[in-house]
């Protein structure tokens, strides 16, 4: 397999998300918070872009990066496990890396790992020597076992990985986990963390023409801009002025706040941007420390 990034040039980007399943939805209320809108075709495998020429591409997860390989799609949304096993199987198979990781979206979070049941006291590594490890990702596996000097079987499956054991397929195995309970459930327990993944925007390696570049650019930007907005809130409160001094340490990561002064007496309205999580227990904390009429706000879009 060589095929390489040499489509004919096109005036509009086209990013390909998943058509169903945990990716789909985030990835694209993520672009539409960017300002991209799509007229939707019937068959919906293909949305035409309205406000800016970007086109979504609705495929299988998996086929993300062949997908961008072979230029049919420029760039991708899709889970950092997929793309890493996907490029490992291409440099296997004699493939030159034609495309990469270009930033990190924020969702999708889980890891890979090793699981072994729950009867296993857990040593290391080395207990996997001469076992038989199910999974998918026989790419990641294997570079993993590998590094740790492990000589394992691997058994290749396309899915239900967690019941392998079970059915005596495999001793252990190598999954995504999120929150351990598909794991739990088929009396298994996480031992090591072969892959920290969550979704990301993948691209070629390559670069784009002028008119692609541009675009991906714009993209890009604006994909900064609401990545940070959506981790950011608005903290509005009003204190007297000698609260200051123990209201101002408590504010969750924010910048510089705006202080405004009140007519009457002492009192003071202060905004601040968080960058930080405000939480309820840091509101209580706040309150306690002089802060009133507290209120978050949601940011809409932010541009520095
Ligand atoms: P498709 O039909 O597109 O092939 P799929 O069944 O392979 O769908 P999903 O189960 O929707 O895919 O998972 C998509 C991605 O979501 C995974 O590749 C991974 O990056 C991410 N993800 C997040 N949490 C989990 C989890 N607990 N289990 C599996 N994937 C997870
Ligand atoms: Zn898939």
């Amino acid at each position: 397999m060589t095929s390489s990034v040499t489509a004919p040039a096109r005036d509009r980007l086209r990013i390909a998300i998943q058509k169903s399943g945990r990716l789909a939805d985030p990835a694209r209320s993520l672009l539409a918070s960017c300002g991209l809108s799509w007229r939707e075709s019937r068959d919906r495998l293909f949305c035409f872009g309205e406000t800016l020429p970007v086109d979504l591409l609705l495929v299988r997860d998996d086929d993300i990066p062949g997908l961008i390989a072979d230029g049919v799609c420029d760039l991708g949304v899709v889970g950092r496990n997929v793309l890493t096993e996907t490029g490992l199987a291409r440099g296997a198979s004699g493939g030159a890396p034609v495309f990469r990781e270009w930033r990190s979206l924020g969702f999708g979070q889980c890891r890979l790992a090793v699981a072994v049941p729950d009867s296993w006291q857990w040593t290391g590594a080395e207990q996997l020597s001469g076992k038989r490890i199910a999974t998918s990702y026989p790419g990641l596996l294997r570079q993993w076992l590998e590094a740790q000097g492990v000589d394992a079987e691997i058994v290749l499956l396309s899915g239900s990985v967690e019941i392998a054991p079970r059915l005596g397929q495999a001793d252990a195995i190598c999954d995504l986990v999120s929150s351990g309970a598909t794991l739990a459930a088929n009396q298994l327990k996480p031992v090591e963390t072969i892959l920290e993944s969550e979704a990301v925007l993948a691209g070629p390696i390559a670069e784009f023409d002028p008119v692609r570049a541009g675009l991906a650019e714009l993209l890009m930007r604006r994909l900064e801009g609401a990545l940070r907005v959506r981790k950011s809130k608005l903290l509005m409160f009003q204190a007297n002025r000698d609260a200051l001094p123990r209201v101002m340490p408590l504010l969750p990561d924010a910048e510089t706040p705006t202080v405004m002064r009140l007519d009457e007496g002492d009192s003071l309205a202060l905004q601040a941007l968080c960058h930080g999580a405000v939480t309820w227990q840091r509101l209580e904390e706040l309150k306690r420390a002089g802060a009133r009429g507290l209120m978050v706000l949601p940011i809409e879009g932010m541009l520095a």
